[in-house]
């Protein structure tokens, strides 16, 4: 936990999270599954969720082979009573949440005018309302332990303007004002608020044609996850963005 002065690097040894139990959203592909990977690699609980049962089972096999406790459960993230068994059925089989990654998204793109309103909710509930919502669920059991860290995987798409962008921008800048005010609320009771805003990551998000040379890899933005995660306990980066060296 943010508060607990054991853990992080100064701890030392090759398991910095072996204590630690991390949920983490849209964790069975793209970058969840990343993040996820890389925490189990750091000696952390994992638990996932997503809505395919296939692309979890497959993570949960690639989790489980690191050795570490791990579930998987098909959630959405936009629906409240699947946000209320997946963080039950995670802390009954793995132990309290400490670590929540709030990554599960989607894109839809396209002209303002040619948009519809079914985008448009489908956008917001999935990469801004979600994050209140599960964010909500495991506050309340972090504050009654001391601490917790909650990362939130936005986008440079959150500080910049393009054209197609209008409901995806609109999620991820509410997604940065959502993040930032959370972190005011709750730094002072040991719980770390940040966000990851990578730019372009080749995965098949938004089912968008990428250069893979030219982007990000999905380990790139889960190196930034796990070091928000391993830094000291009294230090609070809140922010990290972070861009493909070439430009694409
Ligand atoms: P992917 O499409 O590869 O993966 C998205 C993940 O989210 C999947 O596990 C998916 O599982 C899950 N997910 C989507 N909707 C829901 C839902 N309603 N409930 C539960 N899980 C859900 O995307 P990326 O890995 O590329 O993106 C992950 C995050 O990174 C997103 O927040 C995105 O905005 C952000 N990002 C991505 C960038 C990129 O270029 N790829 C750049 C900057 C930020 P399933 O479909 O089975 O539910």
């Amino acid at each position: 936990m943010a508060g607990d002065t054991k853990l992080g690097p100064e701890r030392g040894g090759g398991s910095p999270l072996a204590e630690r139990v991390a949920l983490v959203t849209g964790g069975s592909r793209g970058i969840g599954c990343a993040i996820a990977v890389r925490l189990a690699g750091l000696g952390a609980s994992v638990s996932i969720c997503g809505r395919d049962e296939g692309a979890l089972a497959s993570t949960l096999r690639e989790l489980k082979s690191q050795g570490v406790r791990a579930q998987a459960h098909r959630a959405d993230v936009t629906r409240n009573e699947d946000i209320a068994d997946l963080v039950s059925t995670t802390e009954s089989y793995l132990g309290p949440v400490s670590v929540l990654v709030n990554n599960a998204g989607i894109g839809i793109f396209g002209p303002v005018q040619e948009r519809t309103e079914k985008d448009w909710d489908a956008v917001l509930s999935t990469n801004l309302k979600s994050v209140f919502l599960v964010s909500q669920a495991v506050i309340p059991g972090m504050i009654r332990r001391g601490g917790g860290d909650i990362v939130n995987i936005s986008s440079l798409a959150g500080r910049n303007a393009f054209a197609g962008g209008a409901i995806y921008c609109a999620s991820k800048w509410g997604l940065q004002g959502l993040t930032a005010c959370m972190a005011e609320d709750l730094r002072q009771l040991n719980i770390r608020v940040s966000s990851v805003l990578p730019g372009s990551v080749a995965t098949d998000f938004g089912r968008r044609a990428k250069d893979a040379s030219k982007a990000l890899a999905p380990e790139d933005v889960a190196h930034a996850v796990a070091m928000l995660l391993t830094q000291r306990a009294q230090s609070f980066i809140s922010e990290v963005q972070l861009r493909p060296l070439q430009k694409p």
